[in-house]
């Protein structure tokens, strides 16, 4: 299947008070129309960032590399060089969530608080559709009823304050969803729920993906989540992608140092009387990044005099996977 997202080399830094900071290094990945890629790290490692700067979501003191390329392929096969579209193009707008939808963390985000959900579903199917007032009031009812929002033809004239904390998430799902994105961006989308909403929500997220034929990214912390929900995955760690490959496969064998912690730390219903293992520290700030490799600092298997010193490179360990440590690169590393 041809990826309908390639991202190449993708590196951001920032302009800072304390100087140029470069949260996210030399990041590379793609995405297929009908799978998910689900990015998972702990706050700070640079996921958010990436997808934003697909979006051209970044603040005015961020700059991509010169090496960056982001090329989208939209519905009718033309290629898109994202990240460099005209602010406020029709382009811009048009790629904007009729070809790449996102949804948040936090619904409201998405919704204006001082109109119907109904109201502002119409604006978008009306400007992404194409469809005429009634017939995009219609759409919208039945895009909240699709998303399980049980009396959709009462709920659509309702303010977003009035719905429920999960009500709201579907509602915006179903909002994003109306403007028919072919990829859709879920940036911890389920995160602020509670756990049973939570699961109706990701259940919902991949039945959707399945029956529209979109491609997905999802965003998460939660390496249980990406196990529920995605086809690949890549790990970030500092900026940087640490380990990718078919999310079943990372998961029951992770091979990088930082999955292995970020699985012992999920809880299981075999081992519930143990103890969780967090990954020990906090992940350091942009600002004081380690030499060599970025996990180092962290790290129960770091070799002295070279993990702290040189940066390893991603090899390609069995095919479809791939890692960046030197437990993994033993040839390079002796010639380093
Ligand atoms: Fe740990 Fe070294 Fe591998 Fe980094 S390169 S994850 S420090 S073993």
């Amino acid at each position: 299947m041809p990826k309908m997202l390639t991202v190449e080399n993708l590196s951001i830094s920032f302009r800072t008070s304390e100087g140029v900071i470069t949260p996210v290094h030399d990041v590379t990945f793609g995405v297929e129309a009908g799978r998910t890629l689900g990015l998972v790290g702990e706050s700070g490692s640079g996921k958010s960032i990436s997808t934003k700067a697909l979006m051209q979501l970044l603040p005015g003191n961020a700059s991509l590399s010169g090496e960056t390329r982001m090329t989208y392929t939209d519905k009718a096969g033309k290629e898109i060089a994202l990240g460099r579209l005209k602010t406020g193009s029709k382009e811009l707008r048009r790629i904007r969530g009729g070809e790449i939808g996102m949804i948040f963390q936090e619904p409201m985000a998405s919704f204006s608080p001082d109109y119907t959900i109904g109201n502002q579903m119409m604006e978008a199917i009306m400007l992404h559709r194409g469809l005429k007032k009634r017939a995009a009031r219609e759409y919208a009812i039945e895009m909240l009823n699709k998303v399980g929002i049980s009396n959709a033809s009462a709920r659509v004239d309702q303010y977003p304050h009035e719905l429920s904390g999960g009500m709201r998430q579907r509602a915006m799902i179903a909002l994003t969803l109306s403007a028919g994105p072919a990829l859709l961006i879920a940036d911890e989308p389920t995160t602020a729920l509670d756990v049973t909403i939570q699961a109706q929500v990701l259940d919902l997220m991949r039945d959707l993906q399945r029956d529209l034929g979109m491609g997905m990214i999802f965003i998460t912390h939660d390496l249980g989540v990406i196990a529920q929900i995605a086809d690949d995955v890549a790990v970030m760690y500092l900026g940087t992608i640490v380990e990718r490959g078919p999310a079943r496969d990372v998961i029951r064998n992770p091979q990088h140092p930082y999955t292995q912690g970020l699985l012992d730390a999920i809880p299981s219903v075999e081992h519930l009387h143990d103890r969780l293992k967090p990954v020990p520290g906090d992940i350091p700030s942009p600002t004081a990044r380690p030499t060599g490799c970025p996990f180092h600092t962290r790290c129960a298997q770091a070799i002295a005099g070279t993990c702290d010193v040189t940066a390893p490179t991603e090899v390609s360990t069995i095919p479809g996977r791939a890692v960046r440590c030197w437990l993994h690169s033993d040839k390079d590393r002796n010639a380093a």
